[in-house]
């Protein structure tokens, strides 16, 4: 759904509470309310065939094309994400990295996929796709000379920054202009920044897709995705959605809409304990390494400074320690972090992760050692910092 145009002017926080928001949605409320249906009634069967089987973006047809909650919130995220012409939405976020990938690959297409891409999207590519008759190879993507010698030919490339585990950044502007060259499609994850930390098609990507059951959500309690594109690729990314008879409830939809209109100050806040957590850990000697761009001693800090405007609570660290059960010890001794999967939401969480088991190219930071994946939330950072270290203490 096109985005409202008199709002691009607003800054982001602006648009995160107006977005969506129209009048005919909304009625006398402040918030779209959830609004059921399957069924749309006709006074009489020639106003019936004169709807015919409309196709429009904002006109009820059947509930399968959604209704006004959903659109509401799509159009939102078209309007937090510059250059976007309109946004599908999925039942996952790993729903959403399946509907991209069939609306760009067909059989006889190689895709590129970026090495430390997030484990479903590798294993889509390994499975799904490979049945499809789409042949994958991975590359890391700081090897910018080798990713443009691969690129002759392929189809389309499958890009995330930073990476999932292991949080490297990659050059995404440079990284979309060569595919672009090539005559590529540029894919992107960017669950990590959200459109408020990285404006990937202002950065030169085809299409941005999220999953909304992180930061959007923001309460972990629901799973959603998205994909955003200019005209062509929305166009594309909506036909599919339509073939495979993908539809979101609209209690989820009411839920992400509300969740979006307060991601700005949760990320914001999350992005400033991480900082301060991961500074802490950097200094411990029971770390390692802190793989976490947001850190001025990071790898990929200049790229994150260049290109992102924010960031947010999820980064990693490695034990100084070969005991492989380190992670697990950590993990149980923490009471203010949960041990879990999924991050974004307002509880901090903790994971011991084994990034190795999910390379084929690129060296893991890790170098086999315990490491453990922290998605700091609203506490307050000095209690997070108490509790790490008293379970550090016992590595
Ligand atoms: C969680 C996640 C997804 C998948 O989202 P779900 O909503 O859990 O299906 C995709 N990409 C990244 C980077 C993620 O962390």
């Amino acid at each position: 759904m096109s985005g409202d145009g008199d709002d691009q002017h607003l800054k982001p926080a602006t648009r995160l509470v107006r977005g969506g928001r129209r009048k005919e949605w909304t009625g006398p409320v402040v918030n779209p309310p959830v609004w059921r249906g399957s069924t749309h009634l006709y006074d009489t069967d020639a106003e019936r065939q004169a709807a015919g089987s409309n196709n429009a973006d904002g006109q009820f047809f059947y509930g399968r094309r959604g209704a006004p909650t959903q659109w509401a919130l799509a159009e939102a995220l078209t309007q937090i994400e510059p250059g976007a012409d309109g946004t599908v939405l999925y039942p996952s976020g790993v729903a959403a990295i399946a509907g991209v990938m069939l609306a760009v690959l067909k059989p006889g297409d190689r895709l590129l996929m970026t090495d430390n891409a997030y484990d479903p999207s590798r294993s889509m590519a390994t499975g799904l796709l490979a049945r499809l008759g789409v042949e994958t190879s991975f590359f890391d993507p700081r090897d910018v000379e080798a990713f443009r010698a691969a690129v002759a030919g392929a189809r389309a490339v499958w890009l995330e920054a930073p990476g999932s585990l292991t949080f490297e950044m990659c050059d995404v502007p440079l990284l979309a202009a060569i595919a672009r060259e090539a005559g590529a499609v540029t894919m992107i994850d960017n669950t990590w920044a959200s459109p408020l930390g990285f404006a990937g098609l202002e950065h030169g990507c085809d299409i941005v897709m999220m999953s909304l059951s992180k930061h959007v959500g923001g309460h972990s309690d629901l799973m959603m995705g998205s994909a955003s594109a200019g005209k062509r690729w929305y166009a594309a990314l909506r036909r599919v959605s339509h073939e495979l008879g993908q539809v979101v409830s609209p209690d989820d939809a009411a839920l992400a809409a509300r969740g979006l209109r307060t991601m700005g100050v949760r990320l914001a806040a999350q992005t400033a304990a991480a900082l301060r957590v991961a500074e802490w850990l950097e200094a411990q000697p029971q770390v390692a390494r802190v793989l976490c761009p947001l850190l001025p001693s990071d790898p990929g800090h200049a790229l994150w400074k260049r290109d992102f405007t924010g960031g947010c609570g999820l980064f990693a660290f490695v034990l100084a320690s070969d005991d492989p059960a380190a992670s697990a010890r950590v993990a149980d001794a923490l009471a203010l972090f949960g041990i879990g999967y999924s991050w974004g939401g307002f509880e901090s969480l903790a994971l011991p992760i084994t990034p190795q088991s999910y390379r084929s190219c690129m060296p893991c930071p890790c170098g086999g050692a315990p490491a453990l994946r922290l998605s700091i939330g609203l506490e307050d950072a000095d209690d997070l910092i108490a509790d790490l270290a008293a379970a550090l203490a016992l590595v």
